[in-house]
């Protein structure tokens, strides 16, 4: 993958996160009104609006996610202007080109994530 194939990932990977944002900040002010009306009916459903509560959080989960890669993909375009794409940031090598297919902002190869993963779970 090319530095301008990699650039053209990144910006469809940020434009489907602006897409899971504009959603998402849809789908909360909608549950917002939904428990506007809720509270103000005489009849209150509470399965519903645990269901409510539920979808809400979940929500937050997914644009708690969706920030966090956002965030990886300016900090991959930055690696691509300085010429550090693609590079592992523990060991050095390139990482393989699979790897930045499913993942353009990788910041470590397959080994080093899955060992960072191991010691980060193993505190
Ligand atoms: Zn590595």
């Amino acid at each position: 993958m090319d530095k301008e194939q990699a650039r053209a990932r990144l910006l469809d990977e940020q434009t489907r996160l602006e897409g899971v944002f504009a959603a998402a900040s849809r789908l909360s002010a909608g549950a917002a009104e939904a428990a506007q009306r809720e509270l103000s009916s005489a009849d209150q459903h509470p399965a519903e609006l645990a269901t409510e509560t539920i979808e809400r959080e979940l929500d937050q989960s997914v644009v708690h996610a969706a920030k966090a890669e956002m965030l990886e993909c300016d900090a991959a375009m930055q690696r691509l202007d300085s010429g550090r794409y693609g590079v592992c940031e523990e060991c050095g090598k390139p990482i393989s080109e699979e790897r930045l297919e499913a993942l353009p902002f990788a910041r470590y190869c397959l080994e080093d994530q899955s060992k960072l993963a191991r010691r980060r779970n193993g505190r």
